[in-house]
C-alpha cells in the first residue's frame, strides 16, 4: 500500500509548462510534519488486513530541492512510523538535476528506499520546449548515481509533450530502460489549466495526444518494458474527484486509463494469435473459439467488450466466440466451414 503525501511544487525552481500540482491533488497548503502524520494515520486506520507492505510516498513537487530544514520535518514525521513498525519505506519524486551525493545522504538517514525521477522524455529538444530546465544526460547521471546509492529507482514518463512523436516516445522509453529502473510510471499528457501548455493549447500551437493515440503510445511502450522485465507501476494520471476534472481542459484523461491500456495490451495478444491460427488453418475457417483466461476477463473484454466488437470486425466474416477458462493464457480453436 502506498501512502500518497501530495507537496505541490514544494521545491521546483519554476513550473514546467504542462504542470498544476494544485490541480491534480486536492492539497490547497504546504504540508508540514503535522499534515503527514495526520495523512498516514488516516491511511492506516483504514487499511485492508492483508497489506503486507506499506509506503509513505511524497509525490508533486521536487522533494531533494525542498528547504533541507523542511525535508527533515516531512521525512521525520514520516520516519516515526517506520520506527513504530507501523510503515516499511518511504519513496520520494524529486527532478533529475537536483540529486547529488548531499541529498541521497539525507534521504537515506530517514529511511528512503525509492526515488522517482521526472525523466519525463529523454530528448533534449522536447525538455526545452516543456521548460523542464534539464537535459537527458541529467536523468542518465542521476538515475546511475541513485541505484549506485542502493536505492531503488523508478523514472516518469510523458508521451504527448510538445514535440513528442510515437518514434521519439519509444526512444525515450528504450533510454529509460537503459537507465535500468527498477519501475516506470508512463503519464501521457493531458492540459491542464493554468498552464503554459493550457495557453499554447488555446493558440492552436498544441495538439494533444488523442485517447486512442495515447493508448497505443502506451501499449508500445509497455510491450517494451515488458521485453526488458520492468515493471510499469502506474499508466496514466491517477482519477481525478468529479470537482477535479473541470482542471482538464484537454487530452487523453481517463480515469480508468491504466486498465484501458492493459486491455489494449490483451487485445494486441489476441489479434496476433488469431491472426496466427487463422493462418494456419488449412481450409476455410468459419468461427473462432477464445477460451479467455478467467482472472483477467475483463482485460480480455475490453471496455464495454469493445476488444470482442474490434476483433469480429477485423476477422470477419470469421465467426469470434468465447468462454472462459481456469488457464494463464488464451487458447484459439478454429472451425472449418468444410
Ligand atoms: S513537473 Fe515536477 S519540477 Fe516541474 S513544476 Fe511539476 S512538480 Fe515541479
Amino acid at each position: 500500500m502506498t501512502i500518497p503525501i501530495f507537496v505541490p511544487h514544494l521545491g521546483c525552481p519554476h513550473r514546467c509548462v504542462f504542470c498544476n500540482q494544485w490541480e491534480t491533488s486536492a492539497v490547497r497548503t504546504p504540508p508540514d510534519a503535522k499534515f503527514v502524520r495526520e495523512k498516514i494515520r488516516s491511511h492506516l486506520d483504514t487499511k485492508p488486513g492483508s497489506i503486507e507492505r506499506i509506503e509513505a510516498a511524497f509525490f508533486g513537487g521536487s522533494f531533494t530541492a525542498i528547504d533541507a530544514a523542511l525535508q527533515r520535518e516531512l521525512l521525520g514525521a514520516a520516519h516515526d512510523f517506520i520506527l513504530d513498525g507501523l510503515v516499511d519505506g518511504i519513496r520520494v519524486s524529486t527532478r533529475p538535476d537536483r540529486v547529488d551525493a548531499g541529498s541521497l545522504d539525507l534521504l537515506r538517514e530517514y529511511g528512503v528506499r525509492t526515488i522517482e525521477i521526472g525523466a519525463q522524455s529523454f530528448s533534449d529538444g522536447i525538455l526545452a520546449a516543456a521548460g523542464r530546465g534539464h537535459t537527458a544526460a541529467d536523468s542518465i547521471s542521476a538515475s546511475a548515481r541513485i541505484r549506485k546509492a542502493g536505492f531503488s529507482l523508478v523514472i516518469q514518463l510523458m508521451p504527448g509533450l510538445p514535440g513528442d512523436s510515437p518514434a521519439e516516445s519509444l526512444r525515450s522509453a528504450k533510454a529509460a530502460a537503459g537507465c535500468a529502473p527498477d519501475a516506470v510510471r508512463i503519464y501521457p499528457t493531458v492540459v491542464l489549466d493554468h498552464t503554459r501548455l493550457a495557453e499554447i493549447f488555446r493558440a492552436g500551437a498544441y495538439e494533444p495526444l488523442t485517447l486512442e493515440d495515447a493508448l497505443e503510445r502506451s501499449a508500445d511502450m509497455h510491450e517494451l518494458f515488458a521485453e526488458k522485465n520492468i515493471p510499469v507501476i502506474r499508466t496514466g494520471l491517477h482519477p481525478l474527484a468529479p470537482g477535479e476534472t473541470a482542471g482538464v481542459l484537454a487530452g487523453p484523461y481517463h480515469p480508468a486509463f491504466g486498465f484501458l491500456v492493459k486491455a489494449r495490451l490483451k487485445r494486441r495478444i489476441l489479434e496476433r494469435e488469431l491472426a496466427r491460427a487463422l493462418e494456419r488453418s488449412v481450409s476455410a475457417p468459419s468461427e473462432a473459439l477464445l477460451r479467455i483466461p478467467l482472472r483477467e476477463k475483463e482485460e480480455y473484454l475490453g471496455h464495454r467488450g469493445e476488444n470482442m466488437e474490434y476483433l469480429g470486425a477485423l476477422f470477419a466474416p470469421v465467426k469470434i466466440m468465447r468462454i472462459f477458462v481456469n488457464s494463464d493464457r488464451p487458447e484459439i480453436i478454429i472451425e472449418n466451414a468444410f
